[in-house]
Formats: C-alpha cells, sequence, structure tokens
C-alpha cells in the first residue's frame, strides 16, 4: 500500500509535470507563436487585383526578409490565370511555424464606389451577403484557400456589414480603422484591447493604427513608438500597388525597426487570432 502511494507519488509530482510540459510544447511548438513582450506587427496590403510587378516584388521583400503580411484581394478584379496560378502558389508558402507567408483575405468583392455608397455602406443586407458571398466562394473555387479575415474597401461599412459577416463562421477577423465602423459591430466581435480573447470566442475586431495610401515616412512610426511599444499589436495598413522606390526603402526600413531591431514580432491576421487563442488569456 504504501509502496503503491509512494509510485503515485512520483508520477504525480515527477512524471505530470513531464508529460504536461511536453504536452504544452508539443502545442506550442505546433503553432510556434511563443508569448512576447514585444507588440504584434500586422501588414493590411490592400487592393490585390491581378497580379503586377509592383505586387510581385512586395511580396518578394516580404518573403526575403522573412516576414509575413496579409494582402486583401478585389475578388473580381483578380482574374487572369495568370494571377490566379501565382497567387494560389504563394498562398502554400510557409513561414518556419507552418503559417501562410502570405495571407489573402477578403477585401470585398468589386471594391465599388457610387458617390458616397460604397460596396458595404449604403446597400443592403443582401447585396453585402451576396458579396462576401462572392467572394468567399472565389477563394475557395480559384484560390484554393479560405479567407479568414475581412476588411471593407474604403474602411466603410454599416450596421448590415456585421449581420452580414455573421453568417459567414469562416471569418473570424475583422480589420477596421473609422470609429463608426466599430460602433456598428456588436458584442460578437471582440476587442483584443479592451477584453480577455478565450479559446471559444469566434470573432476578433482589429484597430489599423496607421493608414498610409501612397508614400509612407517611417519618421511618424519612430516617433510613435514609446506609445505603440505598450499596444499588443500595431496594424498597418498600405497600397503597394501605388508605391515607387522610395515607398519600397521605407518598407525595408519598416522591416529593419521591428525585426531587425526586435521592437515587434510579424504575424499575419489570421495567424494574430490564433495566437490570441494560445494564450490562456489577455488582461482585460
Ligand atoms: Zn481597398
Amino acid at each position: 500500500m504504501k509502496e503503491n502511494l509512494r509510485s503515485m507519488h512520483f508520477i504525480s509530482l515527477i512524471v505530470l509535470p513531464l508529460i504536461l510540459n511536453f504536452l504544452f510544447n508539443s502545442c506550442s511548438d505546433e503553432l510556434s507563436v511563443k508569448y512576447s513582450n514585444l507588440p504584434v506587427i500586422i501588414i493590411k496590403a490592400d487592393d490585390l487585383m491581378d497580379t503586377t510587378p509592383n505586387w510581385n516584388r512586395f511580396i518578394k521583400v516580404v518573403i526575403d526578409n522573412q516576414i509575413c503580411a496579409g494582402i486583401g484581394v478585389i475578388s473580381k478584379q483578380l482574374s487572369s490565370n495568370k494571377s490566379i496560378s501565382e497567387i494560389r502558389r504563394i498562398a502554400k508558402i510557409k513561414q518556419n511555424n507552418n503559417f501562410s507567408v502570405i495571407e489573402f483575405w477578403n477585401h470585398g468583392y468589386d471594391h465599388s464606389k457610387n458617390g458616397i455608397e460604397t460596396e458595404f455602406y449604403g446597400t443592403d443586407f443582401e447585396y453585402q451577403l451576396s458579396h462576401i458571398q462572392k467572394s468567399q466562394d472565389f477563394f475557395i473555387d480559384s484560390l484554393q484557400c479560405i479567407s479568414h479575415s475581412f476588411g471593407a474597401p474604403f474602411n466603410k461599412t454599416n450596421s448590415t456589414t456585421d449581420s452580414a459577416l455573421k453568417r459567414y463562421p469562416d471569418i473570424n477577423v475583422w480589420m477596421c480603422y473609422q470609429k463608426n465602423e466599430k460602433e456598428n459591430a456588436n458584442k460578437y466581435w471582440k476587442d483584443p484591447k479592451k477584453k480577455a480573447i478565450h479559446s471559444l470566442d469566434r470573432n476578433l475586431i482589429l484597430d489599423v493604427d496607421y493608414l498610409f495610401l501612397k508614400d509612407f515616412s517611417m519618421d511618424v512610426i519612430k516617433k510613435n513608438f514609446n506609445e505603440d511599444k505598450k499596444k499588443q499589436y500595431i496594424l498597418i495598413q498600405i497600397h503597394p500597388q501605388l508605391w515607387d522606390n522610395k515607398s519600397f526603402d521605407n518598407f525595408r526600413k519598416l522591416i529593419r525597426f521591428y525585426k531587425d531591431q526586435k521592437r515587434g514580432v510579424f504575424m499575419t491576421p489570421y495567424q494574430y487570432y490564433q495566437f490570441l487563442h494560445t494564450k490562456k488569456s489577455n488582461p482585460d
């Protein structure tokens, strides 16, 4: 009896922690996203249509520098067979941790604008639903991957968008910029800046911190870093199709600033979602 107890004690004190440790490390290795005090840097590159030399150049910079990025696709405008097969190929390229180097995500079906009306602003529920559906179908049928993230064209949405997005359980991340976009999103979407994210929470809303259209300067990012470093994540919206050589130089500076000088850890939007769900909890 005593021997039995002793061996039980040995198991609980020595063996069990070893097993738990092994399991925990296997899980975190699988996702390879370990907790870090550095802010997570998320690149939101908008408006991919058919591939162009600029897009190819941007993707090459991301791959060569071993970072990762999210690219928003306008489904209707990505129509050439050459572009589709190229994107399919790129979508399969993995980081060392097995996440995609480039996460392609749903940036609307046609990116339309008619006066103040845009694809997800001033349009009704059925219209928005059909446009989300067409894009999600395009990802599966043509790009052979699933879009887990969404960002509206022009960052313009209404309360209908929230209701329409809820119909798509595959879409787990909503990136937005304008305050009213966020106000229209109800409690269904969790803001990691305000709420603890739990393993069963299916939906996340992320704020764009920096919105650069064409050129961008590193000055503002450097100047703000003392405040930015307190953030859990920094979401940077860019438009590589509009870039010139100087913008590409600035992008390399951005990579050096965050990655090489260890001020941030790059993740794609859905990778960040996965990362939050592997942590036990976040501070409120
Ligand atoms: Zn756009």
